[in-house]
């Protein structure tokens, strides 16, 4: 980027103040080293470059951090807060987001590799409205008076009422594709329902997770009601999810390692949310908008560089229009400015890891073997750096791998269909079930094939559009709960029946 005014210098400059004091973990309101003093890097994705060296926190660290979780969720200072002051917290985390907006945006950029202006005007406005929408629950979850009368002791009166408790300690398990939204749609009820936490940032991002730290300190959040601690999923992590002082864990990430946090909750049966992967479909019916379905389905495909579990991978589209839809998508593709995430006017950035790029490659390899036909794209960008082209695939079907399977990639498959009917059975046919698109002109259509998709979130001529008040989550392997909306207060809170005879 250019030198830029001013105010650019200084965000630049407090950027890099963070990464020169970024490297602790944060437990019970401290700053402090990993019990082993180990201590491992994060890159930079656009230039394969180190960017920090953070303490790698394993098993007895997540002991220390779950102490602490669970002496604040016990402390009447936190316990016994007044929701009106529950709520001004919450909301002054939010506010000092806010005034942090460019820095956070910077950092989240430099570490995840994402563009900078979907950072600053997309991940960090969705996730501070998520701090303020469930800022405003706590003086509102309310219980209710129940109608009761007991069929078996019909003479005696009694008064009955839930309470609404939040359910201790979580373990939140993140992915790196969107650390600190994904972070705020578990972190937000939290807070709000009184809950007390201890997080694992994946291992590529854990830097806004870190820097979110010092802004909770600020905000006057009792020590130990937040705790952060960075480390591998293998050791860190599944020593959260099996810790059995844990009450719930929240993940988000693969449906592999979800299925895995299943079977390590079993210990204690502690709760569980599961936001997993995904393989959307995209419906283009006959009397779509064209030119908005075309616009629409590379936006679906290439945002977050497709690495992001929603991304409409599958696209289905009217046998009619499936020619100018293909060529309007290829044609879109090549004009894709693919850059470092930190040059504002790049719309697809590096992928997160050597790994990933290993992990998109091959899938695109063997899609090729297995019949596909690459119309754009297909290989690496450049030699530094993890990039990889936007990607458009024809001849593929509903048996090859690269259309069953979660790429995470800027990869399309573009498929032509008949009839209505045939293409809801190829959409509902995926293990899948988180996101899906549709494009028409009909609402009666509109509304009869939202509800034939099974999918947790249906887009009509549109595509990826969130919000706080959206219940978001998966059918089928894409997980178990809902992240926002009241919905997601559900999962951080237990229910209490009081009867009380009269
Ligand atoms: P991942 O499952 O490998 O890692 C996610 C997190 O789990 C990381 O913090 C990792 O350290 C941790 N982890 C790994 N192994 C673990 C174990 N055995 N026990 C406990 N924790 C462990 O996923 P990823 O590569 O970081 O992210 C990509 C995947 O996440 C994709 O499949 C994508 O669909 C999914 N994802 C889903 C959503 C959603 O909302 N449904 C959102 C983002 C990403
Ligand atoms: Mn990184």
């Amino acid at each position: 980027m250019e030198a830029g005014t001013d105010e650019q210098m200084s965000v630049r400059e407090d950027v890099q103040a963070f990464l020169q004091r970024a490297g602790s973990m944060f437990v019970d309101g401290k700053w402090v080293d990993s019990s082993s003093g180990k201590r491992f890097k994060t890159l930079d994705p656009a230039t394969g470059e180190i960017l920090a060296e953070v303490a790698e926190g394993d098993a007895e660290d997540i002991n220390r951090a779950v102490k602490a979780a669970r002496t604040a969720f016990e402390n009447p200072a936190w316990r016994r807060m007044p929701p009106a002051q529950r709520e001004r917290l919450v909301r002054k985390l939010a506010q000092l987001m806010e005034d942090n907006i460019d820095e956070l945006a910077e950092l989240e950029t430099l570490d995840s590799g994402k563009p900078v202006n979907a950072s600053r005007y997309v991940d960090l406005p969705l996730t501070i409205d998520t701090y303020n929408y469930y800022a405003g629950f706590p003086t509102k979850l309310e219980g209710d008076v129940l109608p009761h009368g007991c069929p078996y002791t019909p003479d005696d009166r009694y008064f009955s009422y839930t309470l609404r408790e939040p359910v201790g300690v979580v373990g939140m398990i993140l992915p790196w594709n969107f650390p600190l939204l994904l972070l705020s749609m578990k972190l937000g009820p939290a807070l709000a329902t009184g809950c007390t936490c201890v997080i694992k940032p994946a291992e590529d991002t854990p830097l806004t997770t870190l820097r979110l730290g010092e802004l909770i300190q600020e905000a006057g959040i009792p020590d130990g009601v937040v705790n952060i601690v960075p480390g591998y999923g293998e050791t860190a992590g599944a020593a959260l999810a099996a810790h059995p002082d844990v009450d719930k864990c929240a993940f988000t990430g693969s449906t592999e390692v979800g299925k895995s946090i299943v079977t390590s909750a079993t210990g204690n049966l502690k709760n569980l949310t599961l936001e997993l992967g995904g393989k959307a479909a995209n419906l283009v019916l006959e009397d779509a908008d064209v030119e908005a379905a075309v616009n629409g389905a590379a936006m679906a495909i290439y945002t977050n560089q497709g690495e992001i579990c929603c991304a409409g991978s599958r696209l289905y589209v009217h046998r009619n229009l499936f020619d100018a839809v293909v060529e309007g998508i290829v044609d879109l593709s090549s004009k894709l400015q693919v850059g470092p995430g930190i040059d504002p006017a790049t719309e697809m950035g590096p992928l997160i890891s050597q790994a990933q790029l290993d992990r998109v490659s091959g899938y695109v390899n063997l899609g090729q073997r297995e019949g596909a036909e690459v119309l754009i794209g297909g290989c690496r960008k450049g030699e530094q750096g993890f990039f990889y082209e936007p990607t458009v695939m024809v001849n593929t079907n509903n048996h090859m791998r690269v259309v069953r399977e979660e790429i995470f990639g800027p990869v399309l498959s573009v498929m032509p269909f008949d009839s209505l009917d045939d293409v809801i059975n190829e959409a509902n046919d995926s293990i899948y079930g988180l996101s899906a698109g549709v494009w028409t002109r009909d609402i009666s259509k509109a509304h009869e094939v939202s509800a034939r998709l099974q999918a947790g979130t249906v887009w009509v001529n549109c595509f990826h559009i969130f919000d706080a008040t959206q219940p978001f989550g998966g059918y089928k392997q894409s997980g178990w709960g809902r992240e926002w909306g009241r919905a997601a207060l559900e999962h951080y809170t237990e229910t209490k029946s009081v009867c009380i005879k009269l």
